[in-house]
């Protein structure tokens, strides 16, 4: 390092804060970029793409165009959101000076911390739009569906905000494992449902095939848009997967972008865990920007656990986004919609599926992706909250543990790379699960190939 270099580095700050001035103004909608877009939305009864009208039964009329529109670059974040958002943005970006000393590597460590709102994740960001959406086109409610319990609590957050009902449809096995976050939602003035259950068709439908089943994100999905469906001024929105959910979360990336740009610091590396694809599609999509541009080049990488891995073993094809069928049919990285995961304990993780956008991106080769094994990453956990403080929540930890790798390799090879990751949420609400990990007691369930042959055989036969 040059003496200049050496001083530049000793003045970036362990968090790196924007103004409140400086959160962004727009979403950035990396498909503008793309040369290649992400494959439409099918209707399932016809296989013809989605129409608006057809999309706007289910979903809010703005957000209806703003998953449609694949060509705007820049879209206004009205100022009840920018409001909103100032309550607890902007996120800092920190570097990880003590992890690095304890790992004794010479690469840079950077991560943009998204879990400091109560509900304790970044899933808020999107939340909140949602919810403004459906208050301005003068709904009564919402449904979704919740896998470990952030969603679900960010959404109530949002409702209550804006006063909208909010019903949600938690997979069961969170339910159980994590009493104090459904008290959380309740006390935001959400009902909360364990799911499957007998509240719904389908839902009866998946319990009388599969009885004493801990559920899925794919069923509690199916449960949630039945009853937004069948209740007049009510509309179901979902946390993750789809394009819009990817535009609001572009704030993250904005905001990284532009706390790395005041120290001139160019990334070589971007992580982010991948369950639906939100935070890591809205972390990157900036950077992404420039690369399909051609401006710069960097390294993206999907981390995904080994028990649901859509990327690294699933097919890209038109599949459900939901057990029941009842949903539209997206084209993206898919287990199959009848695959269900492993009671893995990163719970916003299990879904079969991931974001078309980000799978047309991955398969186009524009970034790569990994999978990690449950007990690996409860121990990078550990060592990251033992030096940095934070708690970090499971799904946020199969980030931690491969940026810890690549560190480690830039130690073998004396590299000073930079690497930037979303550190997602915390984990109190995940005790059960560091307790499992801290007795010895966790498992690494690892689906087998016949396991995935199963549910990838049974997707329905698409000539798209
Ligand atoms: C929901 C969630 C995720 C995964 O969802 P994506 O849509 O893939 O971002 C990751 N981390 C936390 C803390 C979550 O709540």
């Amino acid at each position: 390092m040059s003496e200049k270099q050496i001083q530049e580095e000793s003045k970036i700050p362990y968090k790196i804060y924007l103004e409140e001035n400086e959160i962004p103004k727009q979403w950035y909608n990396v498909r503008a970029d793309m040369k290649n877009k992400p494959a439409p939305l099918l209707n399932p009864g016809t296989l013809e793409p989605m129409t608006a009208e057809e999309l706007s039964g289910v979903f809010c009329e703005e957000l209806v165009k703003q998953e449609l529109d694949e060509n705007t670059a820049y879209i206004d974040i009205p100022q009840e959101i920018q409001d909103f958002y100032k309550m607890y943005r902007p996120a800092p970006l920190v570097r990880a000076y003590c992890l690095e000393k304890k790992l004794g590597t010479p690469a840079k460590i950077y991560y943009k911390f998204e879990g400091n709102n109560t509900s304790g994740s970044h899933k808020l960001n999107s939340a909140i739009a949602q919810a403004y959406y459906a208050k301005k086109q003068g709904l009564k409610g919402v449904t979704t569906e919740t896998g470990a319990g952030q969603w679900g609590t960010a959404l109530s957050m949002a409702c209550a905000y804006f006063e909208l009902d909010c019903k949600v449809y938690m997979v069961k096995v969170s339910y159980e494992q994590k009493p104090f976050r459904r008290e959380v939602m309740r006390t935001y003035g959400a009902s909360v449902t364990p799911s499957p259950s007998e509240t719904t068709n389908v839902g009866r439908k998946i319990l009388a095939e599969h009885p004493g089943t801990t559920g899925s994100l794919g069923c509690a999905i199916s449960e949630a848009v039945e009853v937004a469906t069948s209740n007049e001024g009510y509309r179901y929105v979902l946390g993750s997967v789809l394009n819009q959910v990817l535009l609001h979360q572009s704030v993250i990336g904005l905001e990284t972008k532009a706390a790395l740009d005041k120290y001139n610091i160019t990334p070589d590396i971007i992580i982010g865990c991948a369950g639906g694809g939100s935070n890591l599609g809205g972390l990157v999509s900036p950077f992404m920007g420039e690369k399909l541009r051609g401006e710069k080049d960097y390294r993206i990488i999907a981390v995904e656990p080994a028990s649901c891995p859509s990327f690294t073993r699933g097919v890209y094809a038109y599949d459900f986004c939901d057990t029941g069928k009842i949903c539209p049919l997206a084209k993206m990285y898919t287990l199959g919609s009848g695959f269900i995961p492993s009671p893995n304990h990163a719970g916003g993780l299990r879904f079969h599926g991931m974001s078309s956008t980000l799978s047309q991106l991955y398969h186009d080769g524009y970034m790569e992706a990994v999978s990690v094994e449950q007990t690996s990453v409860f121990e990078a956990a550990t060592q990251f909250a033992r030096v940095e403080g934070i708690l970090p929540a499971p799904e946020s930890s199969h980030a931690i543990k491969v940026a810890i790798d690549e560190a480690m390799k830039c130690k073998e090879t004396g590299e000073e790379k930079t690497i930037v990751f979303g550190l997602t949420g915390t984990g109190y609400f995940d005790m059960v699960a560091y307790e499992k990990f801290n007795n010895g007691e966790m498992s690494d369930y690892i689906p087998t190939d016949e396991d995935l042959k199963a549910s990838i055989d049974a997707l329905p036969k698409v000539n798209k």
